[in-house]
């Protein structure tokens, strides 16, 4: 578990075969992977892309959702796959004679959601061969203005009646989940190197796969973020999504470098759910 703030960040993630993030306190879901139970608890559903491996659960999530008659959530997703999404939960509906509810919300650039009071999730673009976002949770709190500071309560509140501004909106921006994507996103999304914590995908970590390769599949490498070492301006940066080709150990000693060259500390993503079970082909072998 990531705490950050009020909030905190759990989750794992193995490339090509599960992610799934949730902020409990915000009732947060950023992917689904199979639609875990642990999941249940997410009112907000936010789905980076639409590969299986990150939305395949939805539909199981949505119908144990029905089973236990709870609210009806919301759904965030690439605008673009909104109606393909829509139609998929339909066929479900037809085949197994039960809704599947959810408030869909296509999501477009410059758009901004509240998921509760003084708490917005913004969406921002990525770079994957489907359609595809990242998203930022940005807390915003209304400060007095510091010409202001330090006036006894009344006095403002006299001020305040007067039609004078006293506040000014502070932003926060506590999270930001890439989803699968190029790492152009740090050049023209640059505002994510900010977050307090960034969750940013890096498939794959040394020559077993080429960079042209990993780039054709619309994924990070290593090899990518080591020249950008001094643009992280985070307080923590936690890479995931790994190819099922790399093991714990070979994970940790191949990041090392860069955990040394970047000023916030470097974190990983667990590549398996809490329990013990492990994710992948026994072998290992399979790519992404
Ligand atoms: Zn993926
Ligand atoms: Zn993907």
């Amino acid at each position: 578990m990531i705490e950050f703030g009020p909030f905190s960040l759990e989750g794992f993630s193995l490339g090509g075969v599960e992610t799934a993030l949730r902020v409990p306190e915000l009732k947060l879901a950023i992917d689904v992977g199979r639609g875990r139970a642990d999941l249940l608890t997410c009112d907000h559903i936010a789905l980076t892309h639409t590969h299986i491996d990150h939305a395949g659960g939805l539909p199981y999530l949505l119908g144990l959702r029905q089973l236990y008659s709870m609210r009806t959530p919301t759904l965030y997703c690439p605008g673009q796959v909104a109606r393909e999404l829509r139609a998929m939960l339909d066929a479900w509906e037809k085949v197994q004679r039960y809704e599947l509810r959810c408030d869909i919300v296509p999501v477009e650039v410059g758009g901004r959601y509240s998921l509760r009071k003084g708490v917005v999730l913004e969406p921002f673009r990525t770079y994957h061969p489907v359609p595809s976002f990242g998203y930022t949770v940005v807390e915003e709190v209304q400060k007095l203005l510091p010409e202001h500071q330090g006036r006894p309560g009344p006095e403002i509140a006299a001020l305040r009646k007067d039609g004078v501004e006293v506040t000014e909106t502070v932003r926060r921006p506590w999270l930001s989940v890439t989803g699968d994507t190029l790492v152009e996103v740090l050049d023209r999304e640059p505002h994510i190197l900010e977050s307090e914590v960034l969750v940013l995908e890096c498939t794959f970590l040394d020559a077993r796969k080429p960079l042209d390769k990993s780039r054709a599949g619309g994924h990070i490498h290593l090899d990518e973020l080591t020249p950008l070492a001094g643009a992280f301006r985070n307080d923590r940066l936690v890479l995931s999504h790994f190819s099922q080709i790399y093991d714990q150990r070979a994970i940790a000693r191949l990041l090392r470098p860069f955990g040394e060259a970047i000023a916030p500390t470097l974190l990983t993503l667990p590549t398996a759910p809490p329990g013990g079970e492990t994710l992948g082909s026994a072998d290992g072998a399979p790519d992404d």
